[in-house]
């Protein structure tokens, strides 16, 4: 019937709405509404059944030089192409997310601190060793980008806003170290790793 189509229509709509409004435009993965939704979820899960989830905060390495050296289209590739990366990095309910301008997170669910640990050196690993090169016939050779990354995980007295200060604490530890990195919040409190 056609009041029928047009509940269809208007359904269908409406999950588009919710795609957009839950993807990043430049990267297609996605963005920091959708992230702060899903640590929601794996918090509350947390609560309810103790089940462990980590979290991943990643910052590419020096991006605002190499935006000057190549360019702000080239640098918007760049990160399209590393967000790309990150998502073939990660597998079954893990979760990339733009968190906003050259910044991604992932969330990790059922994951302790030692595989979280794994997982981000892996990212890093897979980041630092593509060669960048632009273009078809003539190729541009861009070198290598790097990004640092900061690992937390869940414990008895976080909340989401604890837990998301810790990873972005140990990021900071990371490009302070050096970049290209990683670094557990373990670390922060001079244990080991
Ligand atoms: P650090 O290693 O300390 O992270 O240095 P940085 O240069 O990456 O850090 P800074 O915060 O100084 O600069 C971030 C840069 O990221 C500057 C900004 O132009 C670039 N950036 C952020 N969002 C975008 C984007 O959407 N597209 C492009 N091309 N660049 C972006
Ligand atoms: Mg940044
Ligand atoms: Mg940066």
């Amino acid at each position: 019937s056609l009041m029928k189509d047009e509940v269809c229509i208007l359904k269908h709509s409406m999950e588009e709405l919710n795609v957009t409004a839950y993807t990043d435009q430049l990267t297609t993965i996605p963005n920091r509404r959708a992230f702060d939704k899903a640590i929601k979820g794996l918090f509350s899960e947390y609560q309810r059944e103790r089940r462990y989830f980590s979290l991943l905060f990643m910052d590419i390495d020096h991006f605002k030089s190499f935006n000057d050296t190549h360019g702000h289209a080239v640098g918007d590739k760049v990160l399209s192409f590393i967000a790309s990366l990150l998502k073939k990095g990660i597998k079954g309910d893990d979760m990339v997310a733009r968190y906003g301008g050259e910044e991604f997170v992932v969330l990790l669910p059922a994951t302790q601190y030692e595989g979280a640990l794994t997982v981000g050196q892996q990212l890093c690993d897979r980041v630092a060793k593509k060669n960048l090169v632009m273009g078809g016939e003539d190729k541009v050779t861009l070198g290598n980008v790097h990004i640092s990354v900061g690992v937390a995980t869940i414990s008895q007295e976080d909340d989401v806003m604890s837990l998301v200060a810790r990873a972005d604490q140990a990021l900071y530890t990371a490009k302070e170290q050096g970049r290209n990195r990683v670094v557990g919040e373990r670390a922060l409190l001079g244990c080991s790793a």
